[in-house]
């Protein structure tokens, strides 16, 4: 039975992405199942197939996949069908078989309810299933008088084991799960500013623009000017350090300003893109200004103890009406340049188109290396 089951999943996943529709595929899972229990059926010794774990399959597979659960609960009355077929081939009388029904139906239910009940672990609603799985079928034998020891004793054995058996997985899938979870938010994080990466970037764009509880988006592109002079003069470790003492003071207060709507992103080298939702380009704006002022009047002190001061270019604008994020982004991009060909360390927004009247700070900076 493990075997079928196994068989079963490989089966159902390799048919998962075929083209056949939801009802093809579940008319071909039920065909085949019914064949392989009707199979079973006849060669099973003391008819323990036809006891308990012909429903095993349609209870494991009910709580492995959430999408089709429907098809997986009406395995459970293929006993049921296989004892119509063996009535109409002569093989066995009809016997019971309001039995079949109503031990399908309550189980089934029972089962159903369980994967629904959120408050307690898959394994653990695994486990009752079985459990009432056995239960039921042990009411039913008793009520149709084919109780006998041996029956009994192999489904119990037969159900611990598989129970066993499927508790294990269920543990080692979570574990997998947890790994893939933790390997999808690394593979969104750049190494050596923390800060999320350009992947991010691009889902959090997609994630965006099929939000409709967001009504407006703010999106900035920053760089920092003359990096290349700092790597030059000081050795890209120390420019390494600059970046990342940078991202740190923008995450921070990014995050503190803009809880849950505002995000760095690495752009790439030293260009970085803020999105901030929900939130007006005025505010993003002021913010910028006083980080920008913060860099102005600080220097960074590195840690061979080097003092640097440091300016970026920025510019500022918002998502009009319906524009795809990506012309918004370009837009910014677009924005960006005529900061660097006006002298920059400024913010250009759609709003604030000149540079702010400030002593040479370009000059200022150049004078550090
Ligand atoms: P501008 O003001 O026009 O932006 O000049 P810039 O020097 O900042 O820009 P440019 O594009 O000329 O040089 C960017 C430099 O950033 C070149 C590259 O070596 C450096 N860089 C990119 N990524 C990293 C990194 O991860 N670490 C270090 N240390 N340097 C990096
Ligand atoms: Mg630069
Ligand atoms: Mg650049």
């Amino acid at each position: 039975m493990i075997i079928s089951q196994i068989y079963f999943e490989r089966y159902w996943v390799s048919y998962k992405n075929s083209r056949l529709t939801s009802w093809g595929l579940g008319a071909v899972i039920i065909i085949t199942y019914f064949i392989q229990e009707f199979c079973l059926f006849q060669l099973s010794l003391f008819n323990i197939g036809q006891v308990v774990f012909m429903q095993v399959v349609s209870v494991t597979m009910l709580f492995r996949d959430k999408v089709y659960k429907i098809w997986w609960a009406l395995l459970a009355l293929t006993p049921l069908f296989v004892n119509v077929v063996e009535y109409l081939m002569g093989i066995l009388p009809l016997k019971d078989w309001w039995y079949w029904i109503v031990e399908s139906i309550v189980f089934t239910t029972i089962c159903l309810a369980l994967t629904r009940w959120c408050k307690i672990s898959k394994r653990i609603s695994y486990f009752y299933a079985i459990a009432s799985l056995g239960i039921v079928e042990l009411v039913s034998l008793a009520i149709t008088r084919s109780f006998s020891p041996v029956s009994i004793a192999a489904a119990t054995l037969g159900l611990f084991v598989i129970a066993m058996f499927e508790d294990q997985r269920f543990y080692s899938e979570k574990k997998n799960e947890q790994k893939i979870k933790l390997l999808e938010k690394e593979s969104e994080r750049d190494d050596l500013t923390g800060l999320l990466n350009y992947r991010a970037l691009s889902q959090e764009i997609n994630r965006l623009a099929n939000n409709n509880e967001i009504h407006n988006i703010v999106i900035g592109a920053l760089d920092i000017d003359h990096f290349k002079k700092i790597n030059d003069t000081y050795g890209h470790f120390v420019g390494n350090e600059v970046l990342n003492y940078f991202s740190t003071v923008f995450r921070e207060q990014i995050h503190s300003a803009f809880p849950k709507h505002g995000y760095v992103y690495r752009f790439g080298g030293e260009e970085f893109t803020i999105v901030v939702s929900n939130h007006s380009l005025e505010e993003v704006y002021q913010l910028l200004q006083s980080i920008e002022k913060f860099f102005n009047n600080k220097s960074i002190v590195t840690k061979e103890g080097m003092k640097l001061t440091i300016s970026f270019s920025c510019s500022l604008t918002d998502r009009l009406n319906d524009e795809l994020l990506d012309t918004t982004l370009k837009r910014a991009d677009k924005m960006l340049y005529s900061v660097k060909n006006n002298g920059r360390g400024w913010i250009v927004t759609d709003q604030h188109h000149q540079r702010p009247q400030k002593p040479s700070l370009e000059r200022k900076i150049n004078n550090n290396y």
